[in-house]
């Protein structure tokens, strides 16, 4: 018998109390080919179909062994509310953004009346009410697109050109991103989630840089962090890649944990992060998808003695990544790296 339940476990630890191990949890997707098999629900149907999204977002529960349930497993639903194309992908690739829907800031206005429930979105949200039923005793977790990453979608390729030329599109853009963000959020605590987190790749430190960040970047996430916690919720962000230039801005931001990947240097990180705890930062690709349990067993250990406080994979779950390897990262983490 444990001394936390899972609930309990994962609230004490963001909120700085002791636990007795670290908390099993992911927050970035989890659905594996492996979990398609088992459970029927393949991608990209499991995107689409509220049934198929409940069955493999539990799987990565039931058949894993996560101690939370997260859904979405991609990157695309709010672009394609907006009206971006959307190529579907396959088991094998997640679906991908294929066009952008604004020019100018006149376009952001025709964007403003569109309802939240519709297509993938309100698939989303009513799985999330599905899933607050059918396993009230595990953490929810409800992921979103970061307000800079929306933008950059909405707006494609010329956003940075925008941004570099103080364009006024660029804060138009980030005010009614931030904002859906903000809506977005309460619509998914409402119905369970009491995590929310936030991809917001295109915030990395090497795209972005510290100046950038701060201008185009910072305020805008902290006034969704302040509505996440305003609804009572935890809050969790995620940005890919190295960024040691910007850790210490994005930990300011308020957020209850900064979810990194392998390319981060955790013992410089942990100087700048003070707030925050520190999610990850387990290699995604060379270790998840190509290593062995006994290697991401190793990892988790190492990650953890380097004082990490939630091992989980740095970035999205590869989706052929071998179900065995995820086992042995929630066993590992449960075993608190000491096997
Ligand atoms: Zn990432």
């Amino acid at each position: 018998m444990e001394e936390y339940t899972f609930k309990e476990r994962l609230s004490r630890c963001f909120n700085g109390k002791d636990i007795d191990r670290p908390p099993a949890v992911c927050f970035t997707q989890t659905a594996t080919v492996g979990q398609m098999e088992s459970t029927g629900s393949f991608w990209p149907d499991a995107h689409l179909n509220t049934d198929k999204m409940v069955k493999l977002a539990a799987a990565g529960h039931d058949h894993i062994g996560f101690e939370s349930i997260r859904v979405p497993f991609n990157c695309t639903a709010e672009p394609k509310l907006f009206g971006c194309k959307v190529k579907d992908g396959s088991p094998n690739i997640p679906p991908s953004v294929q066009g952008s829907v604004v020019k100018d800031s006149e376009d952001i206005n025709s964007l403003r009346s569109i309802d939240m429930m519709q297509g993938e979105v309100a698939t989303i949200l009513e799985s999330i009410e599905i899933l607050k039923k059918e396993y009230p005793e595990v953490p929810l977790i409800g992921s979103m697109l970061g307000p800079v990453t929306l933008a950059e979608n909405l707006n494609g390729a010329r956003f940075f050109v925008n941004m570099a030329q103080n364009d006024e599109l660029v804060p138009n853009l980030l005010e009614f991103t931030s904002e859906f963000n903000k809506e977005y959020a309460r619509a998914m605590v409402e119905r369970g989630v009491e995590y929310v987190v936030m991809l917001d790749p295109v915030c990395n430190g090497q795209l972005l840089g510290r100046d950038y960040y701060t201008k185009f970047a910072q305020s805008y996430q902290q006034k969704v962090v302040d509505t996440i916690h305003d609804l009572g919720a935890i809050s969790v962000i995620h940005v890919c890649g190295n960024n040691d230039q910007i850790l210490d801005l994005l930990d300011m931001t308020g957020t209850d944990g900064i979810s990194l990947d392998h390319k981060t240097n955790v013992q410089q990180a942990l100087d700048q992060i003070n707030n925050a705890r520190y999610i990850g930062n387990l290699d995604p690709s060379g270790n998840l998808y190509q290593g062995t349990p006994e290697k991401v067993a190793e990892e988790v250990k190492n990650v953890l003695n380097q004082g990490v406080d939630i091992p989980a994979p740095g970035c999205a779950v590869v989706s052929n990544t071998p179900d065995s390897n995820l086992k042995a990262l929630v066993e590992a983490t449960r075993m608190n790296g000491t096997n």
